[in-house]
């Protein structure tokens, strides 16, 4: 399973925060104890990768567009006001990258939240900031595929917190699942809506192939609006493999050819057994999660000129030769 670094063990983050307004050292990017954020999880993030190129000199952001736009949508269901729109907040980004000239692939996290020291949990009328740090991140791919269990926590249906959106507060469901799940020794949760229809992974989304056509749960299902997800939509369009948004049953689960988790952490991660059931005929990745997953990483390393667009590439910055 693809993991994403334990920052208690050594530390990756990069040197340069963006922060309040201005790039600060990481170690100076604070918040008060009772921001309010911290508090009742009134913040929204975004996680977003950048690929080192074969060229060795510059970084590609996967759809950094689609991650500002998604944050700032987030934003909206918060009430937040801030002084940034998709390409101005990319920007941001960009500069911290360039400032921070990483060597290897990197993890970047942009975070808004309602930074007042306030007591009442409440949206409107709050004071709203921004932040992102970054830090380095491996490709941690675990090839024998990933083992998953149907969690007893459901996802949170969105007249209770909106999951299409990344807020803060709701990730208390995934670290509820995912606890579960590793104590039952497989490494994801899968959770159902509360209808119990399969909803997502504790921070990814979930595809299944049944009968040749590859399967998703529909937007308006209680997941994430997930890049990785409408990325692998396309990619299944151009390839000519057949999909299908739809409410997906749990017994489909055991009855599926294949199925693999996608999300910009796990990236494509092929699931080899749910509820102790292997899945299709055990051996990961099936012919479609390879197609997908061959597809996936061409792109992101800069080898697919097909799929140019959905990069951003942000090029080391060559110190200028002294006359
Ligand atoms: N669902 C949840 C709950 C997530 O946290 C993530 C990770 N962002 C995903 C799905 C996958 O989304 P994306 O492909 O945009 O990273």
């Amino acid at each position: 399973m693809s993991k994403l670094p334990d920052t208690t063990m050594t530390s990756p983050m990069l040197e340069y925060a963006f922060f309040e307004g201005r790039i600060v050292p990481f170690s100076e990017a604070k918040v008060s104890i009772g921001t309010h954020a911290l508090q009742y999880g009134t913040g929204a993030f975004a996680g977003i990768r950048g690929y080192l190129d074969q060229d060795g000199e510059t970084i590609n952001i996967f759809r950094l567009p689609d991650h500002t736009t998604r944050l700032l949508n987030s934003g909206k269901l918060l009430r937040c006001d801030l002084p940034f729109d998709r390409d101005s907040l990319a920007q941001v980004i960009v500069d911290l990258v360039e400032k921070n000239a990483p060597q290897s692939d990197i993890y970047i996290r942009p975070f808004i939240y309602k930074a007042n020291v306030q007591l009442t949990p409440r949206l409107k009328g709050m004071h709203d900031e921004l932040s992102v740090y970054m830090m380095s991140i491996g490709d941690y791919l675990d090839t024998r595929g990933v083992k998953a269990s149907v969690s007893s926590w459901s996802r949170l249906p969105d007249h209770a917190i909106p999951g299409r959106g990344k807020i803060t507060g709701s990730y208390i469901n995934a670290a509820l699942a995912k606890d579960e799940a590793e104590e039952k020794g497989v490494d994801e949760a899968i959770l159902l809506d509360q209808h119990g229809h399969v909803a997502e992974g504790s921070a990814c989304n979930l595809f299944l192939v049944r009968d040749g056509v590859l399967i998703t749960a529909p937007i308006t299902g209680d997941i994430l609006e997930g890049i990785t997800r409408r990325t692998i939509l396309m990619f299944a369009k151009d390839l000519g493999i057949p999909t299908q948004e739809r409410e997906i049953d749990r017994s489909e689960l055991y009855l599926a050819e294949e199925a693999f988790f996608c999300g910009t952490g796990v990236q494509v991660a092929p699931i080899a057994s749910i509820d102790g059931r292997p899945v299709g005929n055990g051996h990961v990745p099936g012919p479609i999660s390879k197609q997908i997953g061959e597809v996936f990483f061409n792109t992101v390393r800069g080898k697919d000129p097909r799929y140019a667009h959905l990069l951003t590439p942000v090029r080391r910055k060559v110190a200028a030769p002294a006359d």
